[in-house]
């Protein structure tokens, strides 16, 4: 998913709460049986499935879908009262950082998955959230996120317009790099519906896939988390009642920011998962490989390198929770959630890159898993808005006036 680029223009504050906060949590011994279970089904059923995915560079959703189903992962964020698991953030995060373990076009179906079914949970109608999300928390229905286009820039400068025409809201415009556009029965479409009240001139409107005038083409493969689709939208004259406007005409805006802060924190969270196993892997292979008549693992370059890595995982680990901590208090945490994608993406790559050469050349090979990890890792830098991006949000905040210590 991507970025929003106007937070200079938010107001000053200090702690700012969210509207709606969602309380749910499943209670401790639930929730650490559940964690259990999870894990256990991630790494027995979905992890074998790595070479066929990458081979053919498609995930089966024949196969997956209904292994994600048994396991629960279509309706993580979702409340118990929707049919989903009702997990808090924090609780939530653990389980996507182990999904961004295992093969990333996975990760990337159940991070979009989950990250626009709960932007829909804090923003839409009790009405819209009935009729959908019961299908959604069973995968029987699915969300994506359009925001990116081909033709504008992100956030302000997009260019899809929405023009209301009695009942209806008459859609044109191309969106871009859309995640899950092969299996979305619904997506938020970001648009114009008064291109001359700037900030409140944007709304978000859900689309039903197979709208007449609404066509979905799939873009080449990626570079990593293969099998992932990620599609061309063309909005030509769509037509849709206005009570499917998400919220209310013109707070779009404020909807997506709120929607990509959090989903920013579960980018570093599947940086985290990337890095632990990279860590856990060359940490392995350091014991186990020698030259010279002694394991790799007791050379000091080495342990450099290893100690490096565990430092870039403790301290990403730490931003995280206290992100999240804040998140589940209802509180925004702009700056925050920036700097933890930011950080992330960093540290992921300086541990993909020290996995790398811990690995020698065979981890340059598909011998090892180092490098399917290090390529599914560069995605982290894209998803939720590039570096230049976080660096803007979080500085803006701070010149604005936003007290993070609050
Ligand atoms: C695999 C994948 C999945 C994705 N999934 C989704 C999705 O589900 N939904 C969705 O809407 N989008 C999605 N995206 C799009 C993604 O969020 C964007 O690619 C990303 O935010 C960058 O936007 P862009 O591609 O338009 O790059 P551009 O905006 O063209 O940026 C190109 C470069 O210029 C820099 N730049 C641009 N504008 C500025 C500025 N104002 N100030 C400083 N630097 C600037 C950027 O940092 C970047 O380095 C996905 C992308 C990928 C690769």
């Amino acid at each position: 998913m991507p970025a929003l680029t106007n937070v200079m223009d938010q107001p000053s504050n200090t702690v700012v709460m969210r509207k709606n906060i969602e309380e749910s949590a499943l209670p401790e011994k639930e929730y650490q049986e559940f964690k259990t279970q999870i894990f256990e089904a991630i790494w027995r059923d979905l992890d074998p499935l790595e070479e066929e995915i990458e081979n053919n560079e498609h995930v089966p959703h024949e196969i997956v879908d209904p292994l994600l189903r048994n396991m629960g992962a279509f309706g993580l964020l979702i409340p118990k009262r929707y049919g989903g698991i009702g997990l808090s953030t924090r609780q939530y995060l653990p389980i996507l950082s182990e999904f961004s373990k295992i093969q990333g076009g996975i990760r990337v179906l159940v991070h979009v998955h989950n990250s626009a079914s709960h932007g829909l949970l804090e923003a839409a109608s009790e009405e819209m959230l009935q009729e959908i999300l019961p299908d959604v928390a069973q995968g029987r229905k699915s969300v994506a996120f359009g925001l990116t286009e081909p033709d504008h820039g992100t956030g302000m400068d997009i260019g899809t317009t929405a023009v209301r025409d009695g009942d209806d809201y008459v859609i044109n415009g191309r969106k871009w790099l859309i995640t899950n556009s092969d299996i979305a029965s619904h997506f938020i479409i970001i648009c114009k519906t008064d291109s001359s009240a700037g900030a409140a001139g944007i709304s978000a409107i859900l689309v039903d896939r197979g709208t007449p005038g609404f066509t979905i083409t799939p873009l080449p493969e990626t570079m990593g988390c293969k099998g992932g689709e990620h599609g061309q939208l063309d909005l030509v004259n769509v037509r849709v009642p206005a009570n499917r406007i998400i919220g209310k005409e013109g707070q779009g805006l404020t909807q997506m920011e709120e929607l990509l802060e959090i989903s920013r924190v579960f980018i570093a969270a599947t940086s985290l998962g990337t890095a632990e196993r990279s860590f856990e892997l060359s940490l392995a292979f350091a014991k186990r490989r020698v030259t010279f008549g002694k394991p790799i693992g007791s050379r000091q370059a080495i342990q450099r390198y290893l100690a490096e890595m565990g430092t870039d995982i403790y301290a990403l680990r730490g931003m995280i929770d206290d992100a999240a901590n804040k998140w589940d208090q209802g509180r925004r945490i702009p700056a925050e959630a920036s700097m933890c994608k930011l950080f992330g993406l960093e540290a992921v790559g300086r541990v993909t890159d020290r996995a790398l050469l811990i690995h020698g050349g065979i981890g340059y090979t598909r011998a090892h898993r180092i490098e399917r990890l290090y390529r599914d890792a560069r995605l982290n830098w894209l998803e939720e808005g590039p570096p230049t991006i976080q660096i803007a949000v979080a500085a803006g905040k701070f010149l604005s006036g936003y007290d993070w210590n609050a």
